[in-house]
């Protein structure tokens, strides 16, 4: 097993972030940021393929609050554009429907309705950076199963640090790989760790709800302030920071 992929898996399991593979997915998000705001989205290369796959809504804005890469990213999305304009108003106009339903004529209409509004959404969607970060993710969920099997170091680690849900779905896919023996021992460590979390957060949202009752008020309000924002990240594996200050 490489290396190059154990080192941070072990440093997001020793750190006290709230979900390792969170963590791992946060850091090569930042990376791959950082690459395409480089000068890399001015080689050919490269914008080969930004010239026509764009970046999803989420990494748009991304890119878009960041200082770095203006030129590169007005060079790429002029390219982007055109080649989208090509593809989608094409495919609109072939979309349009036949003002008057007379025999034979746009019987189909609703199906390339559909059609064009598939293109849309496929094309809104594609994002190198997503592809990136998926085949890091997969590579570091290969890691963990590895470690788990080989090194018995790692074990005691994946114990003691839970995954946010999303996170916990792709281990269980990557457990369909082992044995059924050792998918016993794993997946028994998903659920301890999830179930534990489940309770301490129900318990901290209910006591964060409680606190707005005017006989609790001067209680402390003991780990329930960021409730919300922890519930949320566990529940969604969000890559925005929920802002902690609002739960005053
Ligand atoms: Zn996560
Ligand atoms: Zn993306």
């Amino acid at each position: 097993m490489e290396k190059i992929y154990m080192i941070p898996v072990n440093d997001a399991y020793d750190s006290d972030c709230e979900c390792p593979l969170c963590s791992l997915r946060d850091k090569a998000e930042k990376n791959y940021l950082d690459y395409y705001l480089g000068p890399s989205l001015m080689e050919p290369d490269t914008r080969k393929i930004t010239n026509k796959t764009g970046f999803c809504p989420v990494h748009m804005g991304m890119l878009n609050n960041s200082e770095a890469g203006r030129l590169g990213l007005g060079l790429m999305l002029h390219t982007h554009l055109k080649d989208m304009d090509a593809e989608v108003t094409s495919k609109l106009e072939q979309s349009v429907p036949q003002a008057s339903s007379g025999f034979l004529k746009g019987k189909d209409y609703k199906a390339k309705l559909t059609a064009c509004a598939d293109l849309i959404d496929k094309r809104v969607a594609t994002c190198p950076i997503c592809d990136n970060i998926n085949d890091a993710m997969g590579h570091y969920i290969d890691v963990i199963i590895w470690m788990f099997k080989h090194d018995s170091a790692f074990k005691p680690k994946l114990q003691n640090k839970t995954c946010c849900l999303p996170h916990t779905s792709l281990l269980l896919r990557a457990a369909t790989n082992l044995s059924q023996s050792d998918a016993a021992e794993f997946v028994t460590i998903l659920l301890n760790n999830s179930k534990e979390t489940f309770k301490v957060l129900e318990d901290d949202v209910e006591w964060f709800t409680l606190k707005f009752d005017y006989r609790n008020k001067d209680k402390p309000w003991g780990n329930s302030k960021n409730a919300i924002q922890r519930s949320m990240r566990f529940l969604s594996s969000d890559r925005r920071d929920f802002d902690e200050q609002r739960a005053k």
